[in-house]
């Protein structure tokens, strides 16, 4: 899933400032929380982007040339904001156009996708080259933060990809896999939990190739996790269907510490397309794993990503999409629209399609996506759900997530921020769940 949001994170003291702003994937989003927390420890006071601050730090992405050009209108949006200012600019596009980056007025620093952890090393150099960008993008270990309001947190676990889906330049940005030991990834999710964490959601950019990266099993680091004392909630961020394997399945039913959520990335319901984008997987493939998935976890709710309008999709490619996703139970749909990346096949690839019908595209799955997110949280009321609480909203609702991710409004006097609690689910209005507390 690919978001851009601006943090607006903890205060601390001292004078300094700092903001961030974080472009990108979930994994973007985990480490910029990481970082924030350096900057924290270390006598910073966190400022909405766009504020003045002596620092301004943006991790970037550059899974599209929208995204490119969004990265560049923040660094100008920053040096307005903090003309005496350091800049930052760190990530994925970083890495891709460091020297264009680095020519850009009031930007100070440039940093790798492996560099950006180092930012305090360099930030206090009096003289210092612009640009750190290291070719080699080497692992550095697991990285841990908080997003969402300090209720889940992110354990990274994996970084790189050893594929080449046609569409995709995030291989080229963050390099080959490479992942962490299971005992890096078991001291760091105790610290996540001695911060008083209980939902630990594993991150990486294709996390089920952690076991040919590793050379120990996803299935053994998840059983460990999942004994974890403290630990209440454990599940998986994004993860390709080819990688889950009937033992990574039987681990992960072995617990009720797992979650029944699951984010398993479909891109096109279309052999050929799948064939074009270089996906692993054909259309029966992804069938069998979301059936296997739902035989283990039959009230699993399940996200997929897909792109609509890939060169060269037809009417019919698209239909068969449409029609696979309306009869799989997936409930979580993250719609993108095709968007042509420089230096990857697919934007070499002739057909490219007009931006109306992408357009189109995207509007008749978001329409049915949202119709079938209503049907399952519908299809929610009456039962029971244990959900972790993060925030009391305007109307004075708690707002959380059931274990299958639905997000429940529950009334209440109390402060349940971060707490696990068994929840009847009672009524859906409006499109929202409404549920009580069970005592
Ligand atoms: S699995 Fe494909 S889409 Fe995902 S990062 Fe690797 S190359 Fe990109």
């Amino acid at each position: 899933m690919w978001l851009t949001v601006e943090n607006n994170l903890v205060n601390s003291t001292d004078n300094k400032k700092v903001s961030f702003h974080t472009l990108g994937c979930r994994l973007n989003f985990s480490e910029t929380g990481t970082i924030s927390q350096g900057f924290v420890d270390r006598g910073y006071e966190i400022v909405e982007f766009g504020e003045q601050a002596d620092v301004t730090f943006i991790n970037t992405c550059t899974v599209t040339d929208a995204a490119d050009s969004t990265c560049r209108n923040l660094i100008r949006k920053a040096y307005k904001a903090s003309p005496d200012g350091k800049i930052v600019v760190a990530g994925c596009y970083a890495q891709m156009d460091a020297p264009k980056i680095a020519k850009m007025t009031g930007v100070d620093l440039v940093l790798g996708t492996s560099e950006k952890y180092k930012v305090f090393d360099y930030l206090n150099e009096e003289e210092t080259d612009a640009i750190h960008i290291d070719k080699s993008v080497d692992f550095y270990g697991a990285a841990t933060s908080s997003v969402d309001g300090h209720t889940r947190s992110f354990l990274k676990i994996q970084d790189g990809c050893n594929y080449v889906c046609s569409f995709c330049i995030i291989p080229f940005a963050r390099g080959r896999s490479k992942a962490v030991t299971i005992e890096s990834a078991i001291t760091e999710a105790k610290k996540l939990l001695s911060q008083g964490f209980k939902e630990i959601v594993l991150t990486g950019v294709n996390i089920g190739e952690y076991e040919s990266t590793s050379g120990e099993k996803l299935s053994d680091l998840v059983k460990e996790l999942l004994a974890l004392d403290g630990l209440e909630r454990l599940r998986l961020a994004s993860v390709e269907p080819n990688t889950i394997t009937d033992e990574l399945l039987e681990v992960m039913k072995s617990s009720p510490k797992f979650l029944d959520h699951f984010h398993i990335p479909l891109q096109s319901g279309d052999d050929t397309i799948l064939t074009n984008m270089r996906r692993k997987y054909s259309v029966d493939d992804y069938k069998r794993i979301i059936n296997k998935i739902i035989t283990a976890f039959p009230n699993a709710g399940i996200g997929a990503d897909i792109i609509c309008g890939f060169p060269g999709e037809t009417d019919e490619n698209f239909q068969n999409t449409f029609n696979l996703v309306k009869e799989l139970p997936i409930t979580h749909f993250h719609v993108f629209p095709y968007s042509k990346r420089k230096n990857t096949m697919a934007g070499k690839m002739d057909d490219h399609i007009q931006h109306p019908v992408k357009k189109q595209r995207v509007k008749t799955l978001i329409m049915l996506g949202d119709a079938k997110l209503n049907m399952f949280t519908e299809d929610q009321v009456g039962s029971n759900s244990e959900v972790l609480f993060e925030r009391e909203n305007k109307e004075g609702y708690w707002e959380g997530y059931t274990t299958n991710f639905v997000r429940v409004f529950v009334k209440s006097s109390q402060n349940l921020k971060n707490q696990i609690i068994n929840v009847q689910l009672t009524e859906f209005k409006d499109n929202k769940l409404y549920g009580e507390l069970i005592n």
